[in-house]
């Protein structure tokens, strides 16, 4: 069992928007934009029932420490600041702007004076800019690495999921603002080296890419083999430095960071213009869609809308997922906001939505030589259904990135990946629970001790 000792699982790429340019969405009725977009703290409305606002103004403050700052995408009314339940099955506040049609933005934008690293950072923090490929980490948390513990920007192109065709256009319709924001974080964080990790299957994104960064120093393009999970963090920076990032480790302990195409190309137009992150690319596509597009979308706008855009329904929908098929959540309703992160909304009818009858295991371990991290998926699922966190701990779960190939490889069609979710859950409170016991057991033999 090594690690990366094979690549994951060859997907059909059913990347159908591929050739589409993304257009504008007609101006929504109303956006819910959700405070937690991020991983870490919800930023904080700084907005009041009644507020007029307008597109790239600022709406909330970033929360205490890892956070980030939102801005509205629309021009209208703030109408309410609810409680609302997202796809995860979270509770958080949302602003509710009613839209007046007029996209009218902000008064006085300018572009942000960068001028060193520190200022670069500044203007990063401000932009509300969060990893655009699907994990929503603050890119200024990202970027703000020590100084010369970094020679390698990974430039994540990949975009290794089905259907989700949005970094794909990023890189052949906007390819010198992701060159352009490359060169940025290479100056400003004096990085010398940069490979972009693109999968075969986009050879003209490659040759844009080339293109456009033709002239940079240090700079390369690797064609990488179409094999999901190509686009996980620790398999993409493999695949194109060779490093390995140990258990528990960071890129940067790698002597690396990963930065989505799609943030690179939103660093160079919020340095260029001012205008801070207020929408997004989202590729639209499956078979209960009418019309699969990539659509330009305000944050914040509901799925719904989104849907509408594309023609609505071709059949009954049985499967709305927000992401991926491999990675993505299943929405329950059709309220649900774009956020940040969101690179795909997929509606499948029944033929494909109808979940396989799962049997028992017939220990073929597929899944554990599939597991790009070279985990035990099988034992794992067994540990989760007998309730033996110890097992799950050794088995080491929590490294799991859901990636979703024991799953798709099972000829059992077990739900390994559900199981897995659910079990690192469950790891966390176990762990919680031993550190807590452990410290009670130490106050104890303290006291005995007349400590
Ligand atoms: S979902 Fe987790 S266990 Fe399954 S293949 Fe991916 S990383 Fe391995
Ligand atoms: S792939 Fe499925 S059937 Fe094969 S060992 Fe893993 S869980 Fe069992």
């Amino acid at each position: 069992m090594s690690l990366f000792g094979l690549p994951g699982v060859r997907l059909k790429h059913r990347k159908n928007t591929a050739n589409i340019k993304p257009e504008p969405i007609p101006v929504p009725k109303s956006v819910t934009i959700p405070m937690s977009m991020h991983i870490g703290a919800p930023a904080v409305p700084c907005v009041a029932v009644g507020d007029a606002v307008r597109v790239g103004q600022r709406i909330a403050e970033a929360g205490a420490g890892l956070s980030s700052p939102i801005y509205s995408g629309v021009s209208g009314t703030v109408k309410k600041i609810d409680e609302i339940t997202v796809s995860t099955g979270a509770k958080m506040r949302a602003v509710v702007i009613e839209c007046d049609g007029a996209q009218t933005p902000v008064e006085g934008l300018t572009p942000p004076e960068v001028h060193d690293r520190e200022s670069f950072l500044a203007a990063i923090r401000e932009s509300g800019i969060v990893g655009l490929g699907g994990a929503g980490f603050p890119t200024v948390v990202k970027l703000n690495v020590p100084e010369g513990r970094v020679d390698t920007v990974v430039v994540n192109g990949a975009e290794c999921e089905p259907y989700i065709t949005s970094d794909t256009r990023t890189m052949l319709d906007e390819s010198e603002l992701v060159a352009e924001g490359l060169a940025l974080v290479m100056k400003y964080l004096s990085i010398p080296n940069a490979i972009f990790g693109i999968e075969k299957n986009k050879p003209q994104c490659i040759a844009e890419m080339k293109r456009a960064t033709a002239e940079m120093s240090g700079v390369s393009v690797r064609a990488l083999p179409s094999l999901y999970p190509q686009g996980g963090e620790k398999v993409l920076v493999y695949h194109t430095t060779g490093r390995v990032i140990g258990e528990g480790k960071l890129p940067l302990d790698a002597g690396v960071i990963v930065v989505n195409c799609t943030t690179l190309a939103s660093i160079a137009k919020y340095l260029r213009t001012g205008m801070p992150l207020v929408e997004k690319c989202v590729t639209v596509d499956g078979s209960a869609v009418r019309e699969p597009k990539n659509l330009i979308v305000p944050i914040g706008t509901a799925v719904r809308d989104v849907i509408d855009a594309c023609g609505g329904f071709s059949e009954t929908p049985k499967k709305i997922l927000s992401g991926g098929p491999m990675m993505g959540v299943a929405l329950v309703d059709l309220d649900a906001p774009v956020l940040k992160q969101t690179n795909a909304v997929l509606v499948f009818g029944e033929k494909e939505a109808m979940p396989p009858r799962e049997t028992a295991c017939i220990r073929c371990g597929k899944c554990m030589d599939l597991c790009p991290l070279g985990l035990s998926p099988a034992e794992m699922a067994n540990s989760f259904s007998q309730g033996d966190d110890a097992s799950l701990e050794k088995l080491k779960v929590h490294l799991c990135m859901e990636c979703g190939c024991c799953s798709y490889i099972c000829p059992a069609k077990r739900n390994l990946v559900q199981s897995h979710r659910l079990a690192k859950a469950r790891l966390r409170t176990y762990q919680q629970k031993q550190k807590e016991l452990k410290e009670q057991k130490e106050q104890k033999e303290g006291a005995s001790r007349g400590e």
